[in-house]
């Protein structure tokens, strides 16, 4: 199995990142949306992110140049799967979306196509009944600015065959991504199972005002060496997205700390427009956190 033409599926924030990687990476990649005005915008986000190539991975013009030239659009899902060795899909995170586009895409796909959902919080068992192929359907994983943050999240379910999830993995590393090989479905996969945990924890010293943030990511950057601690990392991941998360849990288990939580994060922080480093202030102001400054881990 050798792939050679990959199609997108959903040219959001992650599939169109996924999608100029791929044709960076010599593979031949058709972008599919919904409609053209969709895929429009893609085209035009695509000269920003060639920015960011030369900047961060010094790619020269010929070469994005070449990686544009391999890029093909539709909107028309028959047309842009006739010859796929490869569907990503980066889809909306909504069961029902996915659902009805696994049930769309088994139709029009040919035999040989390999399915790969980048999924965050989905598990792809939910959906291998409505790809008409479970053994060829896997969980490929991306973290957001897949250039610079290169994780390759390789994860089975029960009914994905061997051969598909090796294949998975060299395609991953085909790409520029460390593949990361995930031998059984977990929620979260390896890195939030690991960074959920530890933000949670995070928030909670402070609800509780056990410490400050500034004492409990100094706390974690001294004694592990890491460059950020935990409010350091919720400044770059957003505080909406921490929000989300506190106030889905809140709502599930009436947890009365994840309540507090999700209310002061909503008050003192989204009320306020402090969303993180995307909007200059988070827990810390930027371009010039505290946490680094020289003397902040003395
Ligand atoms: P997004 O909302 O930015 O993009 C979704 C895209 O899918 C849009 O372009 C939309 O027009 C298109 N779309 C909607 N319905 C469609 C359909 N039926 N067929 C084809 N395309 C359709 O979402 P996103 O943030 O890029 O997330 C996409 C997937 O990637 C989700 O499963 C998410 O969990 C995962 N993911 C997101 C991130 C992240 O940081 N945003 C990180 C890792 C994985």
């Amino acid at each position: 199995m050798d792939f050679k033409n990959v199609t997108i599926a959903g040219s959001g924030v992650l599939g169109y990142q996924i999608a100029f990687q791929t044709a960076f990476h010599n593979f031949n990649v058709t972008v599919y949306d919904i409609n053209d005005e969709v895929l429009e915008k893609a085209k035009a986000k695509f000269d920003i992110l060639s920015e960011a190539f030369k900047q961060d991975l010094g790619a020269t013009d010929d070469q994005l140049q070449a990686t544009k030239a391999r890029l093909s659009y539709t909107s028309d899902l028959a047309e842009a799967v006739k010859d796929a060795d490869l569907v990503i899909e980066a889809v909306p995170e909504n069961p029902q979306i996915k659902i009805e586009f696994y049930q769309k895409l088994a139709k029009v796909a040919p035999e040989k196509t390999v399915f790969a959902t980048n999924s965050s919080t989905l598990l792809p068992s939910q959906f291998a009944a409505y790809t008409g192929r479970p053994e060829k359907f896997v969980a490929l994983h991306f973290a957001n600015e897949i250039w610079k943050h290169n994780t390759g999240e390789v994860m089975k379910h029960p009914g994905t065959s061997d051969e598909v999830f090796e294949i998975l993995l060299v395609f991953a590393k085909q790409i520029g991504m460390v593949p990361l090989a995930i031998h059984k479905e977990q929620p979260g996969y390896i890195v939030n199972s690991l960074l959920v945990p530890l933000l949670s924890a995070g928030m909670d010293l402070w609800i509780r005002d056990v410490a400050d943030i500034e004492t409990v990511d100094k706390t974690w950057m001294v004694a592990t060496g890491a460059p950020l601690g935990p409010f350091g990392i919720l400044d770059v991941v957003g505080i909406t997205t921490a929000y989300n998360i506190n106030k889905m849990v809140a709502d599930k288990t009436k947890d009365p700390v994840k309540l507090k939580i999700a209310d002061k994060l909503k008050a003192e922080f989204i009320d306020k427009g402090k969303l993180g480093v995307e909007t200059g202030e988070g827990f810390y102001k930027y371009p010039n956190p505290s946490f680094k400054q020289k003397d902040f881990l003395k």
